[in-house]
């Protein structure tokens, strides 16, 4: 067998995790999918994809390149972008700032599409439940330093990235406590990137929200890129004929991966230079 059979011989020795390819080895087939498309549905993450990840969740900003390069995705008519993100509708908005891209916060549960907000009806009812928890897990975790509680309103965050490892199993316990005592199976826990995720019992995800974004790109070629667990549920929607890209080195259904925000950052200004090139042709009649 010759190197080129296994691509994985002769990977990055810094490679933790070969057997998901990094995207760099497969441009041709990406190139393949754009060139026949009518047009692109680009779906992106925020945190830890279109910025760096910070110890501050309230520090994370899109860096200008890839700010750049969002806008040119706008302008090409044959392009929709959108940011899909655990924040809140509003706070994503602020953070990216750029009109004329779809917003989709909260997981799925808040979409900004052409610039309308719609709301998940699940989500109202547990919004009042969201909060109480909140507060209780605010006096309760009041001396575990470093433990920060976001409230977004349809959703929250418990983050202990700043926590001592020590006691990350004790903010996990009174999280898990506090949803059991106060949720009336209205609310759900799930795994975030150094946090927990407080969300309505509803059927939402990552994935339903790039599948209602893909109805109004008919036919349109889906890519999605993201680093966190939740964004593996947009990963299988648009699988099998989505491009998508894992951004790190867990494990993942995506098909392609970069190894950090950085990588992401190079990977998403390749489909602004060499990829729209690609799709600039008549749509078809
Ligand atoms: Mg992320």
């Amino acid at each position: 067998m010759s190197e080129h059979d296994n691509p994985s011989q002769t990977a990055d020795t810094t490679d933790t995790r070969p057997d998901t390819p990094l995207v760099w080895d497969h441009l041709r087939t990406v190139r393949r999918q754009l060139r026949v498309a009518d047009g692109l549905l680009f779906g992106t993450d925020f945190d830890g994809t279109l910025s760096p990840i910070e110890e501050d969740p309230e520090a994370p900003e899109p860096t200008a390149e890839n700010l750049r390069s969002l806008r040119t995705l706008r302008d090409h008519p044959q392009v929709r972008p959108a940011v899909i993100s655990g924040r809140g509708l509003a706070d994503l908005r602020e953070r990216v700032g750029i009109e004329g891209v779809d917003y989709v916060g909260n997981h799925g549960l808040e979409l900004g599409i052409d610039g309308r907000r719609e709301t998940h009806p699940d989500a109202a009812v547990a919004e009042p439940k969201i909060e109480e928890i909140c507060n209780e897990l605010g006096r309760r975790l009041a001396d575990i330093e470093g433990t920060v509680v976001e409230n977004k309103g349809v959703t929250a965050t418990i983050h202990y990235r700043m926590v001592d490892r020590e006691e990350v199993e004790t903010v996990r316990e009174h999280v898990f406590d506090a949803v059991a005592e106060r949720g009336d199976d209205e609310v759900e826990i799930h795994d975030g990137k150094e946090s927990l995720e407080l969300r309505p019992a509803a059927d939402w995800d990552k994935g339903s929200a790039i599948a209602q974004l893909q109805e109004h790109v008919d036919g349109w070629q889906p890519l999605y890129i993201g680093d966190d667990t939740t964004d593996e549920a947009a990963f299988e929607a648009i699988t099998p004929n989505g491009i998508t890209v894992h951004v790190g080195d867990r494990e993942t259904v995506a098909d392609y991966r970069v190894r950090s925000p950085a990588e992401a950052e190079v990977f998403v200004r390749w489909l602004v230079t060499d990829g729209l090139t690609l799709l600039e042709r008549e749509p078809a009649a």
